[in-house]
């Protein structure tokens, strides 16, 4: 109570730029997560406040893509290319080296881009806090490094051909089965979203981008109030408010942007895909290298936390150890070499998915594969989860919880680092490491204690 007081008259002496709207504290994690929210440009800001002297900061702009020409992945290597304030050809880089930073990087999500760092010292946290928001809101986006990042045609001794960076990149990462594979099954699980598209970019659609459309996404998603900040640690909070604030946000007007990613369009019958692609270069086993997945699209995680636990804790009963139930009928059966790429409850799309299958099978026994499937499935419904394994599973994330604040910072930070800009459940949902996850691993082992366990069949 104190403390929101203390913070609100800072604010006010700032002439209420940033408004504290909420303030909780979680002693179980030495931490308090404070909510803020820009008075004008309606961007959330959360500060995970702690003693730790390691501060991380994470700027993230939701970024919906509505073709596979990889704008947002382009996007990402080009602001990184000199600034109005930092002219030069790479602040970003220049500034890994001269400055104390520990972690410093940027990453192109399915429908977010962020750009995150973390450094231990107070005068290094706020330059590079300058050269990060100067790169991502007042970029260069000049035609040469288009043509040097994105795509661009080059003469060499085959003819014509196209190069740039995050081309060849892509070209690479979509050669791999793996990602091939998760790519297909992302575009035909979310029909009509942004998901369908791949946002690194579909080399064969890549050199369709142009600068000029990559500039229209800058202005379009790259504006303060699309945006989250995320900080956390040991730090002078009013002062970087007013440094966000004063030497950048007070440049813009609140803006509508719309990039909230719309439902998937729901199908009243399975759906059964066969995609081809490239053989492994080297196969374990020439006779047995497909991948097969059933994969179910399920709601957001969000919207109901308590599900999406159970649904985790359900992915590691069937997956986890080798008691599992998938992997003695999938694995130790020798149906399949290992899981199939995206098995078990993914929660990092708005909506989820639960994948099940395997890679490195035959063809011819998909449809066994499938029907065993199908059976475990059935066995779980009939006979509820074994409550060993659900034990073992609920230990297992206890364990995982335990371990993971041993390395805090990174971890935080990465808890926060998400496109939805509903802080606490974006936290829970990218981490155990949240106070709703508390609440929900407490409610589950009363479950389980009284009989009622909250696993009684699949959802
Ligand atoms: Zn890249």
């Amino acid at each position: 109570m104190c403390h929101s007081f203390l913070v609100n008259s800072l604010m006010l002496r700032r002439g209420f730029t940033w408004q504290l709207h909420t303030s909780t504290a979680h002693p179980d994690f030495n931490l308090t997560s404070n909510l803020y929210r820009h008075s004008v440009l309606r961007t959330p800001l959360i500060h995970l406040s702690t003693k730790d002297t390691h501060k991380a900061c994470a700027v993230l702009f939701r970024t919906t893509p509505e073709n596979d020409r990889g704008t947002p992945h382009c996007l990402e290597h080009l602001v990184l290319c000199g600034s109005q304030r930092y002219p030069v050809r790479d602040p970003f880089f220049s500034m890994l080296n001269r400055s104390l930073n520990t972690y410093m990087n940027a990453w192109t999500g399915p429908d977010f881009t962020a750009y995150p760092f973390s450094t231990l010292n107070s005068k290094d946290f706020e330059n590079l806090l300058r050269v990060y928001l100067d790169s991502v809101l007042f970029p260069r986006l000049r035609d040469i490094d288009f043509k040097q990042e994105a795509v661009r045609l080059e003469m060499t001794e085959k003819g014509l051909v196209y190069g740039g960076v995050v081309f060849n990149e892509m070209k690479g990462a979509m050669t791999e089965p793996q990602a091939h594979f998760l790519h297909q099954l992302s575009k035909h699980l979310y029909p009509g979203t942004t998901y369908q598209y791949n946002s690194g970019g579909d080399p064969e659609a890549i050199p369709q981008l142009t600068n000029a459309e990559l500039k229209a996404f800058h202005r379009r998603f790259y504006h303060p109030s699309n945006s989250t900040i995320f900080l956390y640690g040991d730090m002078d909070i009013s002062r970087t408010l007013a440094l966000i604030d004063e030497e950048y946000f007070h440049k813009f007007q609140y803006q509508e942007v719309d990039s909230e990613v719309k439902p998937a369009k729901r199908l009243s019958a399975p759906i059964h895909l066969k995609q081809p692609c490239a053989p492994s270069p080297a196969p374990i086993d020439p006779a047995a290298q497909a991948m097969f997945a059933v994969s179910f699209l399920c709601d957001s995680a969000c919207a109901d936390p308590y599900t999406a636990f159970c649904l985790s804790v359900l992915s590691a009963v069937l997956h986890d150890g080798q008691k599992s139930p998938l992997y003695l009928a999938l694995l130790e059966s020798g149906l399949g070499k290992e899981y199939v790429p995206g098995a078990g409850f993914d929660h990092s799309t708005k909506e989820a998915a639960f994948t099940m299958g395997v890679n490195g099978c035959k063809e011819a026994e998909i449809d066994q594969i499938a029907a065993v499937i199908d059976t475990t499935l059935r066995g779980i419904v009939d006979k509820g989860v074994p409550t060993d394994l659900l034990e073992s599973a609920i230990h297992q994330i206890e364990i995982k919880q335990v371990l993971a604040s041993a390395e805090r910072s990174e971890k935080q930070l990465r808890t926060g680092t998400h496109q939805r800009h509903d802080a606490l459940c974006s936290a829970w949902r990218q981490s155990s490491h949240s106070p709703q996850y508390q609440r929900v691993l407490k409610s589950l082992e009363r479950g389980l204690g009284s009989g009622k366990a909250g696993l009684s069949g699949p959802h």
